[in-house]
């Protein structure tokens, strides 16, 4: 996990963790290496130039140049501003006054959604809850098979509509709408509503998300999204958060390859919390996200 990051701050901040004494000079290199290191990493440039910019006004501070250990306080800085660029704090998700607790999962097709919705019934099981999914990604059959899958694995109930041919019914809002109520009929805590993405973001898919959205009343809307996507999976949470003023970000596969610039990157253009990183294709590779360890992974 954000392997090539992490190398590349290292490689930058050696030049100041050794020094007796830190000067314009070391702090402009070290700045510069900074820079590079968040763009290899592929985040966002102006969220790097602040980032580099910060850290720059807090290390020429005259009790940072005098301190005993500059290096120490210049890596402090680093990583503070990496945890307040990360969300600062972790934020949990949000609880209906009255169940169920509504929550409602959108992203592009391949983000790795329906793993989540499986991962989050896991997740919400293990504390407790008593969960239910809806399979509202009508149009893959493929995609409902997939949920009865996991939501047998997981052992929560699954609410999906097909018709009398076994083919799924072709009305996402009404899966949505029914499967809250039958969550409540049957006394579970929990609706995690799984719907349909497209390749790109488009009109069709939003207008029908909006149109679950509205009819449900989601007390959670979390976007789900492959990090590995980079600069796009930033354009494409500003799109989703657009059009559904979402409450929080999933980012999928962090176990891969990833240059980590999309976790960097999304809080801070987006202005929603990252709740959740996905770390695997297992039921259990989910992880709540806690912008402090998430921090600490990355500086080593
Ligand atoms: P959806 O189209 O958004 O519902 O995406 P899926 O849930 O079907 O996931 C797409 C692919 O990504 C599947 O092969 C998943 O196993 C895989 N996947 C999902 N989450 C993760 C993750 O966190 N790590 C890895 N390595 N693979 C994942």
């Amino acid at each position: 996990m954000f392997d090539t990051l992490s190398d590349k701050l290292d490689a930058a901040l050696k030049n100041v963790k050794g020094e007796g004494r830190i000067n314009d000079l070391n702090i402009a290199e070290t700045m510069r290496e900074v820079r590079r290191a968040l763009l290899d990493a592929d985040v966002n440039y102006q969220v790097a130039k602040d980032f580099t910019n910060k850290v720059k006004a807090h290390v020429t501070d005259e009790k940072v140049l005098q301190a005993v250990n500059p290096g120490q306080q210049f890596v402090k800085h680093v990583y503070d501003e990496l945890v307040y660029l990360l969300g600062d704090v972790h934020v949990d998700l949000n609880q209906a006054k009255r169940p169920p607790t509504v929550i409602l999962v959108a992203g592009l097709q391949g983000a790795g959604k329906t793993t989540f919705v499986g991962k989050l019934a896991h997740f919400l099981k293990a504390k407790g809850r008593s969960p239910m999914v809806a399979a509202a990604d009508v149009y893959r059959p493929a995609a409902v098979d997939q949920l009865e899958t996991l939501a047998g694995q997981v052992g929560v109930p699954v609410f999906a509509i097909r018709g009398a041919d076994g083919v799924p019914v072709k009305d996402a809002v009404a899966v949505a709408e029914q499967a809250v109520a039958e969550a409540r009929r049957m006394g579970r805590d929990t609706i995690i509503i799984d719907t349909a993405g497209r390749l790109h973001v488009d009109e069709a898919m939003m207008d029908e998300v909006v149109a679950i959205k509205k009819a449900t009343e989601p007390d959670e809307i979390l976007f789900v999204v492959d990090a590995m996507t980079g600069q796009d999976a930033v354009n494409t949470a500003k799109a989703f958060n657009d059009r559904l003023d979402i409450d929080g970000v999933v980012l999928t596969k962090l176990d891969g390859d990833t240059r980590g610039g999309a976790a960097l990157s999304i809080r801070s253009v987006v202005e929603k919390p990252i709740k959740f990183a996905g770390t695997g294709e297992k039921l259990d590779a989910l992880t709540e996200f806690y912008p402090d360890r998430m921090a600490q992974r990355i500086l080593g």
